[in-house]
């Protein structure tokens, strides 16, 4: 069926002489489309609302990275797909790049299953490197000089877009640092680890989450244990996000006098608004629990 797919949709034109970029979360395709332009055609790979944790690619997508340009990746092993999917379209003209190339990269925590998916290369670190801007600002960087490669040609464009995104993103970073400054609790419960680069840039600390690794849910000890520590540091909020579950969130927030609120990784409730919107969208909602 697979290959089917991918034969009925050889040949690598993609409507006028437009770079063809395959994105796999929407931060990503955001930075992809803010550097190329109306240069590029970009494909989230990631649905709205799933869990790039668990999410399996389908067919059909396969057979539109056969068609792109560039493969760009979060990295860190967060495709768990990523080598079987190269496998699969057997594209050399296609250009993988690892946007977290030069980051200096978190553990994954001890509870992380890293054998989870067991037939991948899976780094064992934690991926969710975009979620600190000053990390994202590298991302930016390898996503421009992929386009600068796939299209030398429109090398000054692809700068030239990217250096306006640059300057905005270290300006959100400076406004994150300025709000997050007046606050005056640092200790907070996430859904699951996103929020440790965030949490490192802003000198915050992320001291539980209910489930260390995505998709799976917390035991009834665990449970308690969480409960435990919201009452410790006498938690406003518990964190939950949309691409999940708030069920456990809730049992939480209800044993601990907390409410819930919704961090959201990956903007897909932000519908094309953008990254910036995303992370004002998540310190908005921190703020309201640790200001
Ligand atoms: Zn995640």
């Amino acid at each position: 069926m697979l290959l089917v797919l991918i034969g009925l949709a050889s040949g690598r034109a993609v409507g006028a002489d437009r770079i063809s970029v395959a994105v796999s979360i929407d931060p990503l395709a955001d930075f992809a489309r803010r550097v190329g332009g109306d240069r590029v055609q970009v494909l989230t790979l990631i649905p709205p609302g799933a869990s790039p944790h668990t999410y399996e690619l389908k067919a059909s997508q396969v057979a539109q990275v056969a068609r792109a340009h560039l493969l760009v990746l979060n990295g860190v092993g967060f495709e768990f797909w990523a080598d079987k999917l190269v496998r699969a379209v057997d594209n050399p003209a296609l250009e993988v790049v690892d946007t977290s190339r030069g980051i200096s990269i978190l553990e994954a925590g001890e509870h992380e299953q890293a054998d989870r998916h067991a037939d991948t290369d899976h780094s064992g670190g934690n991926p969710h490197i975009w979620l600190d801007p000053r990390q994202a600002m590298v991302q930016v960087g390898h996503i421009r000089d992929a386009l600068v490669r796939a299209d030398p040609d429109h090398a000054a464009i692809y700068r030239t877009n990217t250096t306006r995104l640059l300057t905005e993103l270290g300006n959100l970073d400076r406004e994150i640092v300025a709000q997050v400054g007046t606050w005056r609790r640092r200790q907070f419960i996430a859904f699951h680890p996103a929020w440790v680069y965030f949490a490192r840039r802003y000198s915050l600390e992320q001291v539980a989450v209910i489930e260390a690794s995505p998709g799976w849910e917390p035991s009834p000890v665990e449970l308690a244990r969480v409960v435990e520590t919201a009452k410790r540091i006498g938690a406003r909020a518990i964190f939950a996000e949309p691409q999940f579950s708030p069920k456990a969130a809730e049992t939480i927030a209800q044993e601990s006098g907390a409410q819930v609120l919704f961090l959201d990784p990956l903007g897909s409730t932000l519908k094309d608004r953008g990254y910036g919107a995303m992370m004002r969208y998540n310190v908005a909602q921190m703020a309201s629990a640790l200001r």
